[in-house]
């Protein structure tokens, strides 16, 4: 088949329902799946790197790439402002690798507002106890501000029935495999795949 740009994968799902451990998986296992590094003004935690986990940037300097129109979405999420740069998730679907973006279901609603390429995923956790048990055991944040990360879940997952995929994550090896095949049945589509099949079956109206 013939060579054509990257797809552009959008993750969301709730606060702590393992959208990073999941990307990372599939990365790691992929040489051509790639997560985009988003910005935000949300402080680093412990371990976290610059430019690897997340380009750490305070609120000027997200307002001035914001009125730039550097960004494909921008969300305020749990207090901090998170985006995603268009000309990184360009660069890497020029090169031809799958992006993968980690974002909330606003930035989701903006991707999907903006183009009708996004192929939307919407991950589940295996049921709310388990998600409130994720969110406390990460042991990152305040009480309060894992509060309102719960309360904000309960929310976001009102958002599901806009998303083309569901994954619910039992096990991590379970969800990536289950986005890897999402993956590649999109890659198969008749649509994805009509110059190559122009070439190979002609230009006929598929009788
Ligand atoms: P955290 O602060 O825990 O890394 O992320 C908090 C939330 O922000 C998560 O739901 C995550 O998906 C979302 N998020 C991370 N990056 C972006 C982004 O670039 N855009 C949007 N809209 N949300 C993001």
């Amino acid at each position: 088949m013939t060579k054509s740009k990257g797809l552009l994968i959008i993750l969301s799902g709730p606060s702590g329902v393992g959208k990073g451990t999941i990307c990372r998986s599939l990365c790691r296992e992929n040489d051509t799946i790639v997560c985009a590094t988003s910005l935000t003004t949300r402080t680093p935690r412990r371990g976290e790197q610059d430019g690897v986990d997340y380009f750490f940037v305070d609120e000027k300097k997200f307002c001035e790439l914001k009125d730039q129109g550097s960004f494909l979405e921008w969300a305020e999420v749990h207090g901090n402002l998170y985006a995603t740069l268009t000309g990184e998730v360009e660069r890497l679907r020029q090169k031809e690798c799958d992006v993968i973006l980690e974002i909330d279901v606003q930035g989701a609603a903006q991707v999907r507002r903006s183009t009708d390429e996004g192929i939307c995923i919407f991950l589940l956790p295996p049921n709310m106890e388990e998600l409130w048990q994720r969110i406390e055991g990460r042991g990152t944040d305040k009480p309060e501000a894992m509060q309102e990360r719960f309360r904000n879940a309960r929310r976001e997952l009102m958002e599901v029935w806009q998303y083309d995929y569901v994954v619910i994550n039992n096990t991590v090896s379970e969800a990536v495999n289950d986005i890897k095949s999402i993956i590649m049945a999109e890659k198969c589509r008749v649509e994805r795949n009509k110059q190559f099949l122009k070439s190979f079956v002609g230009k006929g109206d598929g009788h």
